[in-house]
């Protein structure tokens, strides 16, 4: 059997026979002209129809006859071409012709080189029009690819200096969530960094998560966390401590892990994989391939920023505070002393002081080496931290030397603790390797009240006193620093 090619369809509009024959004739059996009598016109339903014609033969008698409404809705047709045959007694206006979105004109009576040669004007112009139409859907179609990787050039600009702007972890993990909202719908943002334990199997991590949950959501996104971690590091959590975030916009917002999608990304910097990133999103969030690495180029910058601050608080930490007992060291305490005196000068606020000082440590070393020497330092200041109020400040003011400075405490309060600490220090039992032994230490306690007149090194000479005087007494006590007798006005 042979295949032909279907004919190619043709519309009339009241076409005569006369007309009709001569286009068939002319145009042969490629084409098959459906005639729609002037009382039946094409309507919606021929107009919608997607078998639509190569072109229409519209004969002005009819054209002129229609009512605008009819012509309007044929001028708007866009997919076929109309030819115009032009009456033998009218005379044509031709830039109506032309308004009216024909293509081509031919004169009546018509002839086979005049249908032919109308016809194929109009499909070439057809054509070219088809051609310009798709360069313009292709201009079109670049200019949003391009609007959009500019719009996530800008993004990635923003979450770059935004993140690098800061040295908070809280800080840098707020503003991401803000940064993020410009190509993903994020609700939050939470993150995880961890250290691996000696042991090599184990992780210490730090988890922020946002401020102003209840403790069960709270509990939540830890338990979440912590399943994220053991993900994406392969090791098992042995320890964490909880942070919080620092929002960039304050918000009453706060979100469970069930109130959208979570997307766990692992924080990688200078090869090393230390921390995830995760972001509670819109449940349907849909990313397409391009929104994908835009993400990913945004969270390796993230990763850089937040390595980065990570390391300056160790750094940080590094210069605060005593290598060997990791309390506070000397320079710390010098300044606090300053701010704490300042808030005690302008709220009017109780502060007390205590010098605690190790007794006869020099034979603890002499006896035990200074290796034990250095146990019992670091057990002191563990026995401190697990003693003092987080708001007190504990420093390693020199060698065996300890200063304690507690805000809001007066004179009998600060005595009682002293007498406390000294004796968990006398009860608790030293070890190093086969010696066992104890220690006791000797404490001047010393504050200032509110209103008082004093400066601000004056309650450390004041401490320094009473532990000369601890030391004089005996060792192994507590002296409070005598109350400068008032000034009498005579
Ligand atoms: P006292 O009861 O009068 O305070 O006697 P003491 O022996 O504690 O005081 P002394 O000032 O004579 O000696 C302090 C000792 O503390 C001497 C020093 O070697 C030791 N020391 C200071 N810093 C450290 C340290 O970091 N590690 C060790 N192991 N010992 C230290
Ligand atoms: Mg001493
Ligand atoms: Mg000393």
């Amino acid at each position: 059997m042979k295949r032909g090619n279907r004919p190619e369809l043709l519309w009339g509009f009241g076409l005569n026979t006369a007309e009709v024959g001569k286009i068939e004739d002319s145009l042969g059996p490629g084409f098959f002209l459906r005639n729609f009598s002037e009382r039946s016109l094409p309507g919606e339903k021929e107009l919608s129809n997607k078998d639509k014609p190569a072109a229409t033969w519209i004969p002005q008698r009819v054209w002129d006859e229609l009512p605008e409404e009819r012509r309007s809705a044929y001028r708007n047709l866009e997919s076929t071409q109309r030819i115009l045959i032009q009456d033998e007694a009218k005379s044509t206006d031709l830039e109506r012709v032309l308004e009216d979105g024909f293509l081509a004109v031919v004169s009546s009576p018509l002839t086979s080189s005049k249908v032919q040669d109308a016809l194929f004007r109009a499909k070439e112009i057809s054509g070219l029009y088809g051609d310009l139409y798709r360069m313009t859907e292709e201009i079109i179609l670049e200019r949003e690819l391009l609007s959009r990787k500019t719009e996530q050039l800008q993004f990635l600009n923003t979450v770059l200096s935004n993140a690098t702007e800061r040295l908070e972890v809280g800080n840098i993990l707020g503003q991401a969530a803000e940064d993020l909202r410009m190509l993903l719908p994020v609700y939050s943002v939470q993150g995880a960094f961890w250290n691996v334990l000696p042991t090599g199997k184990h992780l210490d991590a730090d988890i922020f998560i946002n401020p102003g949950q209840v403790e069960s959501v709270q509990k939540e996104w830890v338990e979440l966390m912590i399943e994220n971690v053991v993900a994406l590091s392969g090791m098992e959590v042995s320890s964490y401590n909880m942070a919080e975030t620092v929002p960039a916009v304050s918000s009453n917002m706060v979100y469970s892990p069930e109130s959208g999608r979570i997307l766990a990304l692992p924080l990688v910097a200078r090869g090393d994989k230390f921390g995830c990133l995760v972001m509670l999103c819109e449940r349907n969030v849909r990313l397409a391939k391009d929104q994908v690495s835009t993400l990913n180029a945004a969270v390796n910058h993230l990763s850089l920023a937040l390595s980065n601050a990570i390391m300056f608080d160790k750094i940080k930490t590094r210069a605060n505070r005593d290598g060997l007992t990791r309390v506070y060291n000397r320079c710390s305490f010098d300044e606090r002393l300053v701010e704490e005196f300042k808030r005690h000068q302008r709220l009017n606020t109780e502060l007390a002081l205590l010098m605690i000082d190790l007794d006869h440590f020099k034979s603890v070393n002499d006896t035990y080496g200074h290796m034990a020497g250095d146990m019992v330092l670091e057990k002191v200041a563990r026995l401190f931290e697990n003693t003092f109020r987080s708001t007190d400040f504990i420093a390693r003011y020199g060698g065996e030397e300890f200063a304690i400075l507690l805000p809001h405490t007066n004179e009998a309060q600060a005595r009682m603790l002293a007498e406390r600490i000294r004796e968990k220090i006398s009860a608790s039992n030293m070890t190093y390797q086969d010696a066992s032994f104890n220690i006791t230490a000797s404490i001047g306690v010393s504050s200032v009240c509110p209103g008082s007149l004093e400066k601000g090194t004056e309650i450390v000479r004041k401490a320094d006193e009473a532990l000369y005087e601890a030391k004089a007494q005996g060792r192994n006590r507590v002296v409070v620093s005598p109350k400068r007798p008032k000034l009498r006005i005579m």
